[in-house]
């Protein structure tokens, strides 16, 4: 199984919580980046089935000199397979933050698409901003993670070649909208992530999310691990 989401390097025991993961059978993990300190506590863990993103977070960004810090501080990490989490949170207090938001995010999309790397996007209660980003700068598609949208905010993602990660959410009955969307993604554009130590304690999670997901839609859970994972190395571009 491929976990394509998880901040493990902020926990006390990301070592542990990355084994007690494996014996669950979730042999892939992707660590999505939030801020400077963050990088180098992923670096640190990085290893043939730990694989790498760094940005700047919506939480945590300062404007488009994000990307100038980001690009300055790639030489001395462990080589990347995406640029992520970045993109736009309007939930909450991070509204007022949009406008600060949105240059950072335009500017990170830009250095992916300079790096030609796949970008992994936190998008809450600002798809349609979003969306226009990454229009406006040809941002080669990505990830956009824990989904929370309708069907037709995933429509307009898919049509760009994106793939959509779903996490702890579709395992909540309450989370309507969420269920709907992840039980019509085509099965080829399908990830699931642990959003430990957050969602999850431990990528081991990901089995809840799977299940779910089986009784939401019509493939076994076999079949959803099997695909999410190779949907995972197609995108990062790992070997099979
Ligand atoms: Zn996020």
């Amino acid at each position: 199984m491929f976990d394509a989401l998880s901040h493990l390097y902020t926990s006390t025991a990301p070592r542990a919580a990355l084994e007690a993961g494996r014996a669950a059978g979730v042999h892939n993990v992707l660590l999505a980046g939030e801020n400077e300190a963050g990088w180098s506590a992923q670096s640190a863990l990085a290893g043939p089935s730990v694989h790498l993103a760094y940005g700047y977070h919506p939480w945590h960004t300062a404007g488009a000199i994000d990307a100038e810090i980001l690009a300055a501080a790639l030489p001395r990490l462990s080589e990347p397979v995406a640029i992520g989490e970045i993109g736009l949170d309007g939930s909450g207090r991070h509204r007022e933050r949009l406008a600060t938001q949105e240059a950072a995010f335009l500017a990170q999309l830009d250095l992916a698409r300079q790096r030609d790397l796949p970008v992994v996007l936190h998008i809450v209660r600002a798809h349609g901003a979003a969306l226009a980003c990454v229009d406006r700068c040809q941002a080669p598609p990505g990830i956009v993670h824990g989904f929370s949208g309708s069907s037709e905010v995933a429509e307009e993602w898919l049509r760009r070649g994106f793939l959509l990660s779903f996490g702890h959410l579709v395992c909540n009955k309450q989370a309507k909208r969420a269920r709907i969307a992840a039980s019509q993604v085509p099965l080829e554009r399908l990830l699931v992530e642990s959003d430990s130590p957050g969602g999850f304690e431990s990528p081991a999670g990901i089995n809840q999310v799977l299940a779910s997901l089986s009784s939401l839609r019509s493939e076994p859970v076999a079949v959803l691990m099997r695909e999410t994972a190779a949907n995972a190395r197609r995108l990062l571009r790992l070997q099979p």
